[in-house]
């Protein structure tokens, strides 16, 4: 879903003692960094004589993080910032636009896997995937929504019989499974049974959407965090840290695909 670019976000930190350092920054400079929770981002250093603060500001159309540098602070100061404060930005970061439209051309990761959007207008067999491609059949102007609606009917078509699978192994039965648009979550459990998952989790390798499955349907078990819940995720799915770090690492990247506008 496409939210309004209404977002230019500023965070301000008081400029460090300045030093004049020749490090310092004459010029915009583009660079990269890399962050935990977020991964690679561009980065805009840009110096400005008349700030008095560093300020970090998300730009939407630049898709990174733009840091205004006060003449005198080092680049090395206005990196390090960066670090500093990568819970902001991942948090913001997060809360961008959709980035990734489905177009033909596009690149989207179905269970992980790069998948090309192709469009053959003239096919009869609806939206299907096939050998790292995604087909869609009907007028290009409307492939978008339905790839968008194919993901979702895929995201139910992986998590439902898995969820019934593993609910079966603890004794439990689910009441309903439903399939949104969560922003913060990606999966929920309610004590009357019922599941719900975010269909993202359809681009998410295969693990890692296996993962959340069995996550919830323990809180069928557990309705909470307790030792004895994680002792259910654990007979249920085994070890789940390198899964759980990928949704950390990597999971506010799969909020930035969708039809677009
Ligand atoms: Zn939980």
């Amino acid at each position: 879903m496409a939210r309004p670019a209404k977002t230019r976000k500023n965070f301000e930190i008081s400029a460090p003692n300045r030093i004049i350092s020749p490090d310092m920054l004459r010029h915009i400079e583009e660079t990269e960094i890399d962050l935990p929770r977020i991964g690679p981002l561009p980065v805009r250093l840009r110096p400005s004589a008349r700030a008095t603060r560093l300020k970090l500001r998300i730009d939407p159309a630049f898709d990174g993080v733009e840091v205004i540098v006060p003449d005198g602070i080092s680049r090395k100061v206005a990196l390090s910032m960066l670090s500093q404060h990568s819970d902001w930005i991942a948090a913001h970061i997060s809360r961008l636009p959709d980035r990734v439209h489905f177009v033909p051309g596009a690149w989207v990761p179905f269970l992980g896997q790069d998948h090309a959007i192709r469009t053959v207008p003239d096919a009869k067999r609806g939206v299907w995937a096939d050998s790292g491609v995604i087909w869609v059949s009907g007028q290009p102007e409307h492939s978008g929504r339905r790839v968008a609606d194919w993901l979702k009917k895929q995201a139910k078509l992986e998590i439902a019989p898995r969820a019934h699978a593993y609910a079966g192994r603890i004794g439990k039965k689910i009441s309903r499974i439903s399939i949104k648009d969560t922003k913060s979550r990606w999966g929920s459990c309610s004590s009357g049974g019922n599941l719900a998952f975010s269909w993202r989790l359809v681009l998410a390798p295969e693990d890692v959407l296996d993962y959340v499955v069995a996550h919830e349907v323990a809180h069928l078990a557990e309705l909470n965090h307790s030792p004895r819940f994680w002792k259910v995720v654990d007979d249920l799915y085994g070890p789940s840290t390198k899964q759980q770090f990928w949704l950390k690492k990597h999971g506010a990247s799969l909020h930035r695909y969708g039809v677009g506008s």
